[in-house]
């Protein structure tokens, strides 16, 4: 029932974890698929092979999205490879494992996560949207966190990031509408990637992150790609501005 046949994706931090299993489900929808790793070439090129097997264009490029002019070579690549441009997922980003008090959290570390989280989303927005605007459409779908929704202690920067998201997502669902162009967040809660394994993967880690989410388990990747991918189907045409929640009931928010 979704299909997103003969539509042409962009999709961030395409090489593991959340953006991997979003690359292969939009694959098995259709789409033709454009991706980027940051470091792990390898991995990128495995979810190339697996994706490809729906015989859809799959292509990885290699990119550091807190900077512009990167986040414009892989614009520009997506384009030129797919021939037009449909969707956006901003995905890519990066969380910090060890606990920091904002007394010990440095001007670097701030920054840092604001460069990869947050300017990486502005940065690949704003150079997909003029594609977009010529082709009379779009959908972008950022991925945001339960953090941006309650904060996260002792990751207030990644908190932050987060949040920050929502509101941009917003700001730019009504600047856009006007375009056709619908764009929305999906906030997981806790997901079994390679960014949370150092706490998932403890005993006292798992129980802690358990304790608050009503469906007393953590989300698979596969589990947060569905509903980006309905978020980017045509099945969601009157959903603009909205950040949904795939969280488990851990954070009951509207
Ligand atoms: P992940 O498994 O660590 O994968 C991160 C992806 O982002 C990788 O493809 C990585 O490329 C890429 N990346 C990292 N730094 C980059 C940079 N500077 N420029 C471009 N790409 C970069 O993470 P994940 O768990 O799938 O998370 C994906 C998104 O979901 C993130 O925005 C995260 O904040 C959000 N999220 C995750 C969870 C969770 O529990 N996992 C919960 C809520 C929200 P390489 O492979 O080359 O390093």
């Amino acid at each position: 029932m979704i299909s997103l046949a003969g539509k042409a994706a962009l999709i961030t931090g395409g090489s593991r974890g959340i953006g991997a299993a979003s690359v292969k489900l939009f694959a098995q929808a259709g789409a033709d698929v454009v991706f980027n790793y940051h470091r792990n070439r390898e991995a990128a090129e495995q979810v190339e092979q697996e994706a490809r097997k729906h015989s859809t264009r799959v292509e990885s490029f290699k990119a550091d999205l807190g900077k512009m002019a990167d986040a414009k070579k892989l614009v520009d690549f997506a384009r030129d490879r797919l021939g037009r441009l449909d969707i956006l997922v901003a995905n890519a980003g990066i969380w910090n494992e060890q606990d920091t008090p904002i007394e010990k959290l440095s001007e670097r570390e701030w920054d840092e996560m604001i460069r990869v989280n947050l300017k990486s989303v502005y940065a690949v927005i704003h150079y997909a949207v003029p594609h977009m605007i010529a082709q009379r459409g779009g959908r972008i779908v950022a991925i945001s966190s339960t953090a941006g929704q309650r904060g996260e202690a002792f990751h207030s920067h990644y908190g932050a990031s987060k949040g920050a998201i929502i509101s941009f997502v917003k700001g730019l669902a009504s600047e856009l509408a006007g375009h056709n162009i619908l764009v929305n967040c999906v906030a997981p809660g806790w997901v079994d990637t390679d960014m949370s394994a150092s706490v998932l993967h403890k005993k006292a880690g798992m129980k802690s992150a358990l304790a608050p989410i009503a469906l007393k388990r953590v989300a698979t990747a596969e589990e947060i790609a569905g509903p980006i991918l309905f978020a980017a189907s045509d099945l969601a045409t009157f959903i603009t501005g909205e950040v949904i929640n795939v969280n488990g009931g851990s954070v009951l928010c509207g």
